[in-house]
């Protein structure tokens, strides 16, 4: 069971643009140097309806129709990543949301292109962490 993981793992998506600009393998590249483990990894794309799930929280945002469309334009790369402190470490690693503000260095920083299409997902607390790692994978395909 994952549960026994709570605080020790975060869920990342290395999103549509990231993925279409040839960026996967240096931003993994970039995570497993910061010491985080891959324990799941695939490559998958979002239907619409997919999500409108996955973002239900943002359903009231203007900006959520056109997230939607552009989490589900193209494939993504879901990685579950394991290490103390994993989801707080791993926000620092990625940087504030808008890249104009991401520190230098950062993943978004990096390679984001704007504000929605900002290269990478990172969960916000434990609790959600675990919610979206079992929102993208199933207990057999989780190696802990
Ligand atoms: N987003 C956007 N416009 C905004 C704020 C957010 O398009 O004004 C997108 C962006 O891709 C972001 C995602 O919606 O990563 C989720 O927003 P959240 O505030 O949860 O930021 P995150 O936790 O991803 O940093």
């Amino acid at each position: 069971m994952i549960d026994h993981m709570f605080g020790k793992i975060t869920l990342s998506i290395i999103k549509p643009d990231a993925v279409q600009k040839g960026y996967v393998s240096p931003i993994l590249y970039k995570i497993v140097h910061a010491g985080f483990h891959i324990i799941a990894i695939k490559i998958t794309e979002l239907s619409k309806k997919s999500a409108t799930k996955f973002y239900a929280e943002h359903k009231k945002k203007l900006f959520f129709e056109s997230l939607v469309k552009f989490m589900s334009s193209g494939p993504i790369v879901s990685v579950i990543l394991k290490k103390e402190n994993a989801v707080k470490d791993f926000r620092i690693l990625i940087g504030e949301t808008n890249p104009v503000h991401a520190k230098k260095g950062t993943i978004r920083n990096l390679y984001a292109t704007s504000l929605e299409k900002n290269a990478i997902h990172g969960s916000d607390s434990n609790q959600n962490a675990i919610k979206e790692c079992l929102f993208y994978f199933s207990n057999r395909e989780i190696f802990f």
